[in-house]
């Protein structure tokens, strides 16, 4: 088996792997300014994917541009979550140079998807393909991929201690070769629960003070999993932005299998009082003793442009991010220097900042934990800012370790 990583090699976005030239697991694009996008032309059979996040799925439109039509493999919510995504891509870019698809390549998608559930193998372009289930976002797998020879397992990102929404990852199939991903292979969380307990108790204070607490999260997973909080805790909220889509997706019939505890979502769903922005509706949820979970999580868009403004003059109230900041983003920059660029103004921020982890990722504890069922095995590292050093990590802990290099071809 030939591996090739197009994307994701010592880096975050656009993750994408070619198989023999004829299997693509994942086609992502970074959408940092100017967006990026995985390398080379490909002209795949067949592509399975690993879950909906933009840097995992953000170019497949792009695949099915002229006669190209390879079939595209995944589970129901991770289908779900890509047409949201494309569509949002879209809106955003339509038209523009940064746009890498159209609304036809688009429509096509819907023609050649086919989804399949956890642990039910199936045969494409040559390969059985099997998803185990990630614990990282509704609908995201692990892909193992055998070619009759060699058992290749791909991590997709995946997180070990449980969540709100979701269980973790138990699933440790054989194989011969794991590629893994490494987002936080220098970061050891506290247990959730503690993460949690601290959140809830900074909500209820600025509500019992008087404040608005606006938290800014990512609209797929983050948002659901703090709307699960707040129902859970018993804090009143209001939900905004992509986030209300997803959840209302989240709880389709064909979905709701893929969450932990469905009726927990939908108590949560319930509890929150959804935002459609009309006529000024957000500048008056502003003024009120609530909680308002809204996108963008980085501050960078989204209705977050309007609460942050409206609320960021008063110390009573509350800006908690949920989860990394990146360099360079508005809400790395009002975490670090207490101002920040929201909606092309420069604004400095009197209300309180504060930062908690509700990452859907293992942590360096984790990922060891996962990779300890494969120490005899080979192991590549991918998806992650230092995925070299965590393999020289591993090998001087006895593992077969190494980081691929972009473009490489990996003979597995
Ligand atoms: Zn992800």
């Amino acid at each position: 088996m030939d591996v090739q990583l197009l994307g994701g090699a010592g880096e975050i976005g656009r993750s994408a792997i070619y198989i023999d030239e004829t299997l693509l697991l994942d086609f992502g694009m970074d959408s940092g300014n100017p967006p990026a996008f995985p390398i080379g032309d490909v002209d795949p059979e067949a592509v399975v994917v690993s879950h909906g996040h933009l840097d995992h799925v953000g170019s497949i439109p792009t695949l099915l541009s002229g006669d190209a039509r390879p079939s595209i493999h995944w589970t129901p919510p991770t289908y779900d979550l890509t047409m949201v995504l494309a569509r949002d891509t879209l809106k955003l870019h339509g038209g523009s140079y940064d746009c890498p698809f159209t609304e036809a390549e688009l429509s096509r998608v819907a023609q050649v998807s086919e989804t399949h559930g956890y642990e039910e193998s199936f045969e494409v372009a040559g390969y059985e393909i099997t998803f185990f289930d990630a614990g990282h976002v509704p609908g995201s797998a692990h892909v193992l991929v055998n070619d009759g020879e060699t058992r290749l397992l791909y991590t997709g990102d995946f997180h070990i201690e449980g969540q709100r929404l979701l269980a973790g990852t138990t699933a440790r199939p054989d194989a011969d070769v794991v590629l893994c991903e490494s987002t936080y292979s220098d970061v050891t969380r506290p247990p959730r629960e503690e993460i949690e307990r601290e959140f809830a108790e900074s909500l209820r204070t600025t509500i019992w003070e008087g404040g608005t607490v606006v938290v800014p999260a990512f609209g797929i997973g983050r948002t659901q999993e703090v709307l699960c909080l707040c129902e859970e805790y018993d804090l009143e909220c209001y939900v905004d932005g992509m986030g209300t889509h997803v959840t209302e997706l989240f709880l389709r019939e064909r979905n709701r299998e893929f969450l932990r505890d469905p009726d927990l979502l939908r108590r949560a769903k319930g509890n929150a009082r959804f935002v459609d922005g009309r006529d000024g509706q957000r500048e008056r949820i502003a003024e009120q003793n609530t909680v308002i979970v809204t996108t963008s999580g980085m501050l960078h868009g989204g209705p977050a442009m309007t609460y942050v403004p409206a609320i960021r003059s008063h110390p009573t109230n509350k800006i908690a991010m949920t989860g990394y900041q990146v360099e360079g983003t508005p809400g790395r920059d009002l975490l670090e220097t207490g101002s920040a660029e929201i909606d092309g103004r420069m604004m400095p921020v009197s209300a309180q900042v504060e930062q908690y982890d509700f990452s859907a990722h293992a942590d360096r504890e984790g990922l060891y934990s996962f990779l300890e069922a494969y120490e005899d095995e080979r192991v590549l590292i991918n998806h992650g800012d230092r995925c070299e050093d965590f393999a020289a990590e591993l090998r001087a802990d006895g593992y077969d370790a190494s980081a691929p290099e972009l473009g490489e071809r990996i003979e597995c």
